[in-house]
């Protein structure tokens, strides 16, 4: 059986360190788009330059390079049992080319988890969010900073603030957020498999309500 849950929710919402912790307790990949651009920025490939120029105005790469990205890594045989997708689809384009993906992997949309954090508190978190070069380890200095300033405490490399995480373009990518992903939340309630999550709450309370609404079929 093929497992599919999309975290949805605003940028700073929580859907990364919610996803990590899911990854864990599953044994489901964690795929994050985002994370992928990054890695592809780090090493200079062409996918790289080009998402960087969308990326860092705080819009939406387009969704031909997306959703092609997606696929190849809904190939990889580490996505054999089914995965967990945060960060796409964020387009209702994107959602329809996801159904097609899973229709021949003999799977469909299990969950979908909407964290929900008001504008405001978005804002804050993303303003204070710090990310580490190495490997994407999150700190927020005002809530969880790290042990040593700009240091992270699991692989000591630097910490770095994601230029889209920047004051200009958080503002930007929340209104992005709110004309091109919102309209999945209706299309997911519709479906019968969004659930919601009050997503201002500690990280681990977070995490529970979402195991809670987990269905039986999947194990954890
Ligand atoms: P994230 O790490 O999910 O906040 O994504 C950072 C940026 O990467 C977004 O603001 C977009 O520019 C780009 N990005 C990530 N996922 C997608 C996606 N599914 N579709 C288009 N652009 C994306």
């Amino acid at each position: 059986m093929f497992l599919t849950i999309i975290m949805l929710g605003a940028p700073g919402a929580g859907k990364g360190t919610q996803a990590k912790l899911l990854s864990k307790k599953l044994g489901l990949p964690h795929i994050s788009s985002g994370d992928i651009f990054r890695e592809n920025i780090k090493n200079q490939t062409d996918l790289g330059k080009m998402a960087k120029t969308f990326m860092d105005q705080g819009e939406l790469v387009p969704d031909d390079v997306t959703i092609a990205m997606i696929k190849d890594r809904l190939s990889r045989p580490d996505c054999e049992k089914g995965v967990i997708l945060d960060g796409f689809p964020r387009t209702p384009a994107q959602a329809v080319a996801l159904e097609e993906m899973l229709n021949d992997l003999g799977g469909q949309v299990d969950l979908v988890p909407f964290i929900n954090v008001e504008v405001e508190v978005l804002i804050k978190r993303l303003s204070r969010r710090w990310t580490c070069r190495e490997s994407g380890h999150i700190y927020n200095t005002e809530y969880s900073p790290p042990r040593v300033n700009r240091i992270c405490d699991v692989d000591g490399s630097e910490l770095y603030q994601r230029e889209d995480d920047k004051a200009e373009t958080v503002t930007k990518r929340i209104q992005v957020y709110r004309k091109q992903t919102a309209p999945l939340i209706e299309h997911y309630k519709n479906e019968g498999v969004l659930e919601d999550i009050n997503g201002d709450n500690y990280i681990e309370n977070v995490c529970r309500d979402i195991l809670a609404v987990l269905p039986k079929k999947i194990e954890h």
